[in-house]
């Protein structure tokens, strides 16, 4: 690698850049995830445009210079900027483009998924995305793409049409299934490490803007009753209804006796898509299968509100980590060692909740699309789990990501071998060579990432070197 000269860095490049010591350094360089906060990337290019990310990209291969990808910044691992890196930072990229018509939609990867909801929404479109509506379109797009309309529509990369990349010699390129279609093979889940994606095709489908969402709420006594009867509703239920249960210490809550609050919790996020006239009859055999709760909270709202229902738990700014995988049910030995995990949580550390075991639906649509027909693996997953910490002190790091480190040994025994590579920090070699569901399909993305990056520029991510 030559050591780069960023005053070389080329006049042609339209949009702004930033080095440590530049004013606003600071406020571009930060992400959702302040764990990583110290980290102070070498320097920031900014892009305006598509031809900015062709210049940034060429002056990263020309220095052999390994260089990190800002989308939403949302990486669990904060490798959107990482420590002493060049960053090609794609943030501004913000356009859609939506045909009411078709239901196919253009987004650049600067698009949050509350940016796309809402523009989608005035045609009373949706393309199946993820939760947060601050979480960037981009790494969720390119590792898998898990949100509420999962079990009606599939994964976000089951909805993705084409990709156009500037790869990572600067060359700008077309992935689709006529296009490169290998290379859109590996996009559709290992997306984060074979070029720079900088335009996606989505098909969306019709939802909204009338759904039914909210949450319930049960005791924990309740709770093993609740999750065990909550995967055998789930077997026979509507597509269009989700149900995502979360455990854990409770926040002040409506409709939450105050004698409950930071005592451990069963949340269950409803979402139903269906007709709004159904609503109620939905909500009405979901509660007769798994018993009267504490509080329900579940009742008519917009797909934009149902979609956001998550935000207030995931704000911007505290110090964050999860780790996770797929389980084929919540069987009882498994929801047993839910439970005993989330009775010993850290002391809370600050607002809005600082421990938490979250579980999100991978049942319905999802496996009608093949295991091979993308590179994203779901093989024998029905529900994802994932121990969620957020906290302000640097001094209790140890203390919350040991509650992650146990969470995750707990569930050993249980967890696929197969993964999800977005909703998780990284665990390890051995982990990333399953995650991809086969070693045929680990060895095809090694190839794919030997043709398209062999000097693995692109390791700011859960990385898969180039085969030798
Ligand atoms: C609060 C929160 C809620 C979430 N909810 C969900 C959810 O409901 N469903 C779900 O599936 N996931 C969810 N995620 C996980 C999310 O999908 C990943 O963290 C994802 O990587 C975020 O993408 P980003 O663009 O925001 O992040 P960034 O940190 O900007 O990028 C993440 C990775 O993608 C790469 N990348 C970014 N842009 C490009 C590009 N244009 N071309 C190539 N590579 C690129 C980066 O190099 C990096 O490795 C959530 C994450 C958070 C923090």
């Amino acid at each position: 690698m030559t050591k780069p000269d960023f005053n070389n860095f080329p006049s042609s490049f339209r949009g702004s850049t930033f080095r440590p010591d530049d004013p606003d350094y600071a406020q571009v360089r930060t992400i959702w995830n302040c764990r990583t906060a110290d980290a102070t990337p070498a320097f920031i290019a900014q892009c305006a445009d598509v031809d900015d990310v062709v210049t940034a990209v060429r002056f990263a291969s020309e220095h052999n210079l390994p260089f990190a990808i800002r989308g939403g910044g949302h990486s669990m691992d904060g490798s959107s900027m990482p420590d002493g890196a060049f960053v090609v930072d794609l943030s501004l990229l913000k356009s859609i483009e939506v045909d009411p018509e078709s239901g196919k939609v253009k987004a650049e990867p600067g698009v949050l998924l509350g940016e796309i909801d809402a523009a989608t929404q005035q045609y009373g479109l949706v393309v199946p995305s993820g939760t947060v509506t601050h979480t960037g379109v981009a790494g969720l797009a390119l590792g898998g793409g898990l949100g509420f309309n999962t079990r009606r529509f599939g994964m976000t990369v089951d909805n993705m049409l084409a990709c156009d990349l500037v790869t990572v010699d600067g060359r700008k390129v077309r992935a689709s299934a006529d296009e490169n279609p290998e290379l859109f093979w590996g996009l559709r889940g290992a997306g984060h490490n074979l070029g720079v994606v900088t335009s996606f095709e989505f098909q969306a489908h019709r939802v909204g803007p009338d759904v039914y969402s909210g949450m319930i709420i049960y005791s924990l006594d309740d709770a093993e009753k609740v999750l065990t009867g909550l995967d055998a509703h789930m077997a026979a239920a509507s597509r269009a209804l989700t149900v995502d249960p979360v455990l854990l210490p409770a926040p002040p809550l409506p409709g939450l006796p105050e004698s409950l609050v930071e005592a451990p919790i069963l949340i269950l996020i409803v979402v139903y898509t269906g007709d709004p006239a159904t609503g109620e009859d939905t909500i009405a055999e979901l509660l007769a299968a798994l018993g009267t709760p504490i509080a329900n909270a579940v009742g008519p709202s917009t797909w934009l509100e149902a979609n956001s229902i998550l935000d207030s738990i995931s704000p911007h700014g505290r110090r964050n980590y999860s780790r996770g995988g797929y389980i084929a049910g919540l069987t009882q030995p498994v929801v047993a060692e839910f439970l005993e995990q989330i009775s010993q949580t850290p002391a809370p550390d600050g607002p809005p909740m600082s421990a938490a075991i979250a579980i999100q639906a991978v049942s319905g649509a999802v496996h009608e699309f093949d295991e091979d027909s993308v590179a994203f693996s779901r093989t024998g997953a029905m529900w994802l789990w994932e121990a969620l910490v957020g906290w302000d002190a640097p001094d209790r790091d140890e203390e919350f990501l040991g509650f992650t480190a146990r969470v995750l040994d707990a569930l050993k025994p249980h967890i696929l071998s197969n993964s999800y590579v977005n909703l998780t920090a990284h665990q390890g070699e051995e982990w990333l060579r399953g995650l991809y569901g086969s070693p045929e399909k680990f060895r095809r993305l090694q190839q794919l990432k030997s043709e398209w990056d062999p000097r693995n520029l692109l390791r700011f991510n859960k990385n898969i070197e180039p085969s030798r």
